[in-house]
Order: C-alpha cells, then sequence, then structure tokens
C-alpha cells in the first residue's frame, strides 16, 4: 500500500508499505480522508515526548471497513463508512477498567506509537470504530476526532449554561473547543495574537480579546464584571498562555490544560492556592466523548462551522507540498489528504 513514512526526525518519504495483517480485535479501514494535526509535525520535528521512528503518522481519518477480526462488534458491516478513536488501550490497567483508557498506562497512539492514517489502509482495535451514515459528508466526518478532543474537554470544565469561557488560543482545536461551548450554552471569548485566526474567530461569531493590547486587562475586567472567567482552556501550549492562564481564571474557577506544555513552565501556582482554582489536564478523548462527537456530526448541528474549518485539500501523493503550505503560511485551520 501507498503510505507516507516518517524515517527519522524531520525525514518524510511516500514509501510501499505491506497492508497490515489484523488480529483477534481489530480492524482494517480504507483511509479516504485524515486530517493533519499539530501533533503529526509535533512527531515530525522529534518534539513529541514518547512518539518512536520509523512511522505512519496520522490519526485523523475517515475510511471504509474492509476486514474485521471481532465477532463482538455486530453493529458494523464490512463497506460501512467508520471513524475510529485512535489509540489501543491494554484492557487490563487500572485506568482501563475504570472506563478511563485514554489514560492506558500502555497507551498506543496511531500514527507515534503505530503506524496511523496516511497511508491507504490502516490497522484499528476493532472496538473503537464508530459507523457513520451515508448521508453524512465523509469530508466532515475526518472532523470527529478532534471534534471528540473539544467535548472531551468541555466536558471535563464542567462548564455550563450561561458562564462565561476563555479559550487561550485560536488554532483549530482552541475553535472546536469553543464551538462546543458554545452549544452548551456559555458565553465564549477567544484569546489570540494572530490577526487571520482573530478575523476567522469573529467570522464565526465568536468574541475575540488580543492579549497584545494595552487594555487587555481592562476589557477581562469590563466583560466579566471584574470576576474573571468561569473557565479558562489553555490551548496555545505556550509559556505566556501557561502564565496568564491562572490570572484569567475567576475565584474557584477552572483551568483546563489542553496545549502541550514542555518543561520549566511558568505556572502561577499561589493564584491556585489563594484563588482556590482548580487545574484539569485533559487527554485524548474518553469513548464517551468520541460517541458524543459523532453524534454531533450526525445531528449537523455544527455543520456549517466545521465547513469552515476545512482550509484546503491535498492527495496523498503531495503530503511533502501540504507540510510545506503548513510550515511557511500560518493563516490556515484544517488540512486534509485525500486517499
Ligand atoms: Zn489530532
Ligand atoms: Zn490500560
Amino acid at each position: 500500500m501507498k503510505a507516507a513514512y516518517y524515517t527519522n526526525k524531520e525525514q518524510l518519504e511516500l514509501v510501499e508499505l505491506e497492508t497490515p495483517k489484523i488480529g483477534w480485535g481489530e480492524a482494517l479501514i480504507k483511509v479516504k480522508y485524515t486530517g493533519i494535526c499539530g501533533s503529526d509535525l509535533h512527531v515530525y520535528h522529534g518534539a513529541h515526548p514518547t512518539a518512536k521512528f520509523p512511522v505512519v503518522p496520522g490519526h485523523e481519518f475517515v475510511g471504509e471497513l474492509v476486514e474485521l477480526n471481532d465477532s463482538s462488534v455486530n453493529d458494523i458491516k464490512i463497506g460501512d463508512t467508520v471513524v475510529v478513536q485512535p489509540f489501543f488501550s491494554c484492557g487490563v490497567c487500572e485506568p482501563c477498567i475504570t472506563g478511563n483508557d485514554n489514560v492506558c498506562q500502555e497507551l498506543k497512539l496511531l500514527g507515534a506509537h503505530c503506524n496511523g492514517s496516511f497511508a491507504e489502509y490502516v490497522k484499528v482495535p476493532a472496538k473503537k470504530m464508530y459507523r457513520i451514515p451515508k448521508d453524512v459528508d465523509v469530508k466532515l466526518a475526518a472532523l470527529a476526532e478532534p471534534l471528540a478532543v473539544a467535548v472531551h474537554d468541555v466536558r471535563r470544565s464542567q462548564l455550563k449554561v450561561g458562564q462565561k469561557a476563555l479559550v487561550i488560543g485560536g488554532g483549530p482545536i482552541g475553535l472546536f473547543i469553543a464551538m462546543v461551548a458554545r452549544l452548551v450554552g456559555a458565553e465564549v471569548y477567544i484569546s489570540e495574537v494572530n490577526e487571520f485566526r482573530l478575523n476567522y474567530a469573529k467570522d464565526m461569531g465568536f468574541k475575540t480579546l488580543n492579549p497584545k493590547d494595552e487594555d487587555f486587562d481592562q476589557q477581562v475586567k469590563t466583560i466579566t464584571n471584574g470576576k474573571y472567567f468561569d473557565v479558562v482552556f489553555e490551548v496555545s501550549g505556550s509559556k505566556t498562555g501557561a502564565a496568564s492562564m491562572t490570572k484569567l481564571a475567576k475565584i474557584s474557577g477552572m483551568v483546563v490544560i489542553v496545549g502541550m506544555a514542555g518543561d520549566n513552565y511558568p505556572v502561577d501556582l499561589m493564584s491556585v492556592f489563594t484563588k482556590q482554582l482548580k487545574l484539569q489536564g485533559v487527554r485524548i478523548h474518553t469513548q464517551e466523548a468520541f460517541a458524543a462527537a459523532v453524534d454531533i456530526l450526525v445531528s449537523g448541528e455544527l455543520n456549517d462551522q466545521l465547513y469552515k474549518l476545512i482550509s484546503k485539500t491535498f492527495a496523498l501523493e503531495d503530503i511533502k507540498a501540504a507540510f510545506e503550505y503548513m510550515h511557511t503560511n500560518t493563516d490556515h485551520f484544517k488540512i486534509l489528504l485525500e486517499v
């Protein structure tokens, strides 16, 4: 099969690989569309903490079920269109048996620890497939995985209708979170410095803030009646985002850590103490959150907004051009590969 392959750090090749063979509990998917995620670029640059080379990247995809070796899966048939929660978990560790297999001790992420979806075929855990009805646009279904990330993050934030939420970082995941936060009835603000992203967020109907504005703090106080935000999502993964997130949350508020942080991040723990804040980590998504994301897709509720997030589609063969585009042009959101 045709596949994009990271042979080593910053070494991307288009190669012929053997089509994966599936064992019990596994399924083979013929990939149709697959999104390029920030974390695929992290792996490429050798910046992912645990990814191994060589590897086929990619974990956001939609495709057709072509082979199934699991008799317990009977709601999905060969030929169905499916999306997949893209990781293997051990099934026996404490997180796994308590329903939290997204933090399994032996977690293997597709596209980082085992071969992913930038290929004609990908091997997946059969239990992690979700059927997509024929009337859903397959291109939109390729967004199920990042949408599930947002559903998981908003659920863990305990954000409620009528509350004010701030999303620090208006990239693709920031916008997905903002969309889901708005869906639960919150008033959502996006904080971003990049003009293109600010305009995009405004165009999608979100209120925006630019932390570089001299009167940023005054703006926040005015918006929140001097109380700051009920929930702050730190999605930027930047040191400035980490330094400001605790200041921007109200007393007894919630800060959700979404962006992948590096070492020595400047978190103001004194604020966590004096304001009695809650700090919530979030990793990937639970099965519950993934199922909810699929329901949202099927409902069509967010379709207009989701279409706006797809900036460009490249053929898998043109993956080098797609990477080049993403590295030289910051003015884009989701880039898809068509396989
Ligand atoms: Zn992703
Ligand atoms: Zn486990």
